[in-house]
C-alpha cells in the first residue's frame, strides 16, 4: 500500500518538474487494522458476560428469586460470568501493557533458568494434583542472558497452565532446555488433547480458542493466553513455535539469541 504525496513543481518553457515523495504504509495499516480488530474482538468478547450478568440479574429481580432452585442456578451463572469477565479484563490490560512497554525500560539480567522454572512449577502444583497430572523439570543447572525475567516468568506460567489444562488425566507435563551456538530453547511437553495441524497457527491469534466441545465446555479461558505469551516472546527478541499431535500431545517452544541486544 502506498501514499503519495507532491512536494514541489515548477514550470518552464521546456519542461515541467515535478517531486513526488512515495511512502510505503503497508506495515501502518496492518498494525492499524490489527489494533481495530483487537478493540471490536474485545468489546464484543466483554459485552457476552456483562450481557449474561445483567440478564440473569434483572430476570431474578423480575421474581426469578422466588424460586429457590432458579435462584442458585442464576447466581451460579452471575458468578461464573463475572469470573470470566475478571480473567478477559486482565489480559486486556496485560496486552496493553506489553504494548505501551518502550524499548529503554529493558535490562539485561542473569537468570537462574532452572530454579526460575522450578518455582513456577511449584505454584502450579495445585492444579496438575486435582488432575494427577506430574510436572517434571529437566532444565540442567546454569543461567540464561534475558532482558527481563518477569516476562519470562509469565511465558512459563502461560505454557505450562495450558499444558495442565489440556491434558489428560494422570498425563505428565515436562520441562526442558536446548541451546546452539546462537540461542537457547525453552521446551514445554504435554500428553494432552494435542492440536490439528489446520489450527496450529491460529491458536496464537487473540480471542482464537479451538473449538471443539472438549476444549470449549471442559476448560475455561480467554483465548488470549497465547497470544499475550507471543508479545512477550518477541519483546524479548524471541521466538515461539508448537509441534503437536491430536491424542498424543504438544510442545510448546521458545527460543531466545544467547546474546541480547539492550
Ligand atoms: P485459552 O487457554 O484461554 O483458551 P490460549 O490463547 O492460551 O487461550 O490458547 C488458545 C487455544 O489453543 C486454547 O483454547 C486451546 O484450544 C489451544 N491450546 C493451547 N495450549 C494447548 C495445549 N497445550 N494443548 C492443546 N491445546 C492447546
Amino acid at each position: 500500500r502506498v501514499e503519495a504525496s507532491v512536494i514541489y513543481t515548477s514550470t518552464s518553457e521546456d519542461f515541467f518538474q515535478i517531486l513526488v515523495l512515495l511512502y510505503d504504509v503497508t506495515e501502518i495499516y496492518a498494525v492499524e487494522k490489527m489494533q481495530m480488530d483487537f478493540l471490536s474482538n474485545a468489546s464484543h468478547e466483554l459485552k457476552t458476560p456483562v450481557t449474561a450478568i445483567s440478564g440473569f440479574a434483572e430476570t431474578l429481580q423480575a421474581g426469578a428469586k422466588d424460586d429457590p432452585g432458579t435462584l442458585n442456578q442464576f447466581l451460579d451463572i452471575i458468578q461464573k460470568e463475572s469470573k470470566r469477565l475478571t480473567e478477559l479484563i486482565q489480559d486486556v490490560l496485560s496486552i496493553s501493557r506489553i504494548e505501551s512497554q518502550s524499548v529503554s525500560q529493558r535490562k539485561i539480567a542473569s537468570i537462574d533458568l532452572a530454579e526460575l522454572v522450578d518455582e513456577q512449577l511449584r505454584a502450579l502444583q495445585q492444579m496438575a494434583s486435582v488432575k494427577h497430572i506430574t510436572l517434571v523439570n529437566q532444565i540442567p543447572a546454569g543461567t540464561v542472558q534475558l532482558t527481563d525475567e518477569s516476562k519470562l516468568v509469565e511465558v512459563i506460567k502461560n505454557l505450562v497452565s495450558n499444558a495442565i489444562k489440556y491434558n489428560r488425566e494422570a498425563g505428565s507435563v515436562t520441562i526442558d532446555y536446548e541451546a546452539t551456538a546462537q540461542d537457547w530453547t525453552l521446551k514445554v511437553q504435554d500428553t494432552g488433547i494435542g492440536i490439528a495441524q489446520s489450527e496450529q497457527a491460529r491458536i496464537f491469534e487473540r480471542f482464537y480458542r479451538v473449538d471443539s466441545s472438549r476444549t470449549q465446555q471442559v476448560v475455561n479461558g480467554t483465548g488470549l493466553g497465547l497470544a499475550i505469551v507471543t508479545e512477550l516472546v518477541h519483546s524479548l527478541q524471541g521466538q515461539i513455535s508448537v509441534t503437536s499431535q491430536r491424542g498424543v500431545g504438544s510442545t510448546f517452544s521458545v527460543s531466545f539469541p544467547i546474546k541480547q541486544v539492550q
